[in-house]
């Protein structure tokens, strides 16, 4: 009999029984994928270490977070710096003075404000922004918007700007110095021996099966424990009685290159037409300053959920979070179930927020 049955061994799966299993709690984690790891797996070829399911850059200003996490692992110094290629021109990326200086030809960070606050002008009659659309132009103005934002932003969700939530956008930082480091974030960096390393030790000397899904013998699976950890989709656990929870998928091209070791001089560029099929190209090994003599990169096209997709990102409407608040109502009827993560909450959490999520469920329990 184990005390925890903990369903998914990612990043909330693996710091949960990483903190129960120290505190003397027996735990089994089941997975359904090859691998533990969850969206944060990188596959290694010949020491580029390629991230699978989307680049993942560790960042956070919370110090507990960042000191429970380097007890498992060191952190190189990477800071993330994207670029911004729109029809063919590149910008810096998140949008600072070396945007605004490109577009605009402005020096300094009045201009740049002036700027911005003369484009802004035309929507100040939107006191109470109700899309992303909205929310948008209130807060940049029309040259970033269409150059940027409405294009990539449609792609990514697959539907228009207008019918997407305000709260999307709240996440892009507008900047008046000329700094590219995209997080604000005191604490970042890349793990030094990739993020397979963090969970195998969150992991150790904890039993994990993987190739092992808790839908093919549920009630198996709940008889072994006291009580289970849920990190799946939670609609799926209720076998979508309220209906089904909508999510957005991402698709991904892996392309190794041997006629050059350094295709792209970053490791993440973002392409805002609408043109381009994919919103990003990854080049991993800028993640980890590597020096190989060959690259691997990786085209992300944002696609459809469908059954046969991963799901990747909740899509945050009135319609999805008014279901997925049914089903935690739903849930709180079974104490002997806890659901967490991205999934068993339905919420955008950076890596930093499921440690931080876990952590507390954690000190709940015990
Ligand atoms: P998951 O990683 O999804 O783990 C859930 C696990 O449960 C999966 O392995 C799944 O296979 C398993 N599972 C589901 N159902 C079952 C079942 N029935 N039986 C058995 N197992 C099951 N965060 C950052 O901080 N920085 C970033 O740069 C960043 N980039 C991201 C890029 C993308 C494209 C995405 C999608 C996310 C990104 N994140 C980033 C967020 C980060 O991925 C999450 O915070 C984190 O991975 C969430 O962990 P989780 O355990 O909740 O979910
Ligand atoms: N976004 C955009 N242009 C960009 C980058 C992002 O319009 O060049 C918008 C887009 O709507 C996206 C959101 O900002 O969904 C969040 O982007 P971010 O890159 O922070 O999130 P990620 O996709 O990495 O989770």
């Amino acid at each position: 009999m184990y005390d925890y049955l903990i369903v998914g061994a990612g990043l909330f799966g693996s710091v949960f029984a990483q903190i129960m299993n120290e505190h003397g709690k027996r735990c089994l984690v089941i997975e359904k994928r090859g691998h533990p790891g969850g969206n944060i797996y990188s596959k290694e070829e010949d020491s580029i270490k390629i991230h699978c399911y989307g680049a993942h850059i560790f960042h956070t200003d919370r110090e507990e977070v960042w000191r429970y996490v380097n007890r498992f692992t060191a952190f190189n110094h990477y800071r993330n710096s994207p670029l911004a290629c729109c029809k063919g021109t590149l910008y810096n990326l998140p949008f600072n003075m070396n945007t605004f200086n490109k577009l605009w030809n402005v020096n300094t960070p009045g201009e740049a404000r002036r700027k911005i606050r003369e484009q802004c002008d035309k929507y100040k009659h939107i006191t109470n922004p109700s899309n992303l659309e909205e929310q948008a132009l209130t807060l940049c103005g029309d040259d970033i918007y269409y150059l940027f934002i409405k294009e990539y932003t449609e792609k990514q969700w697959g539907r228009p700007a207008n019918e997407l939530p305000a709260s999307v956008i709240k996440r892009i930082p507008l900047r008046f110095t000329y700094d590219n480091n995209y997080f604000d974030d005191p604490f970042q960096g890349i793990p030094l021996h990739g993020y397979n390393a963090l969970i195998n030790n969150l992991l150790k000397g904890i039993e994990v099966r993987t190739e092992t899904d808790y839908f093919h013998a549920r009630n198996y699976f709940n008889s072994l424990a006291r009580k289970t950890l849920f990190t799946g989709c939670i609609d799926t656990y209720f076998e979508c009685r309220l209906g089904k929870l909508a999510w957005r998928s991402l698709a991904f091209e892996h392309i190794r290159l041997t006629d050059t070791d350094n295709y792209q001089g970053n490791a993440v560029v973002n392409y805002n037409d609408r043109e381009t099929p994919y919103t990003r190209i990854i080049e991993h090994k800028h993640f980890e300053f590597g020096k190989q003599p060959f690259t691997i990169i990786t085209k992300e096209y944002p696609v459809a959920h469908t059954s046969s997709e991963e799901p990747f990102y909740p899509v945050n409407d009135e319609k999805n979070t008014q279901r997925a608040n049914a089903y935690k109502e739903l849930a709180a009827a079974y104490p002997e179930t806890l659901f967490g993560g991205r999934l068993g909450q339905y919420a955008y959490l950076d890596m930093d927020d499921t440690i931080a999520a876990a952590i507390s469920l954690a000190e709940k329990e015990l």
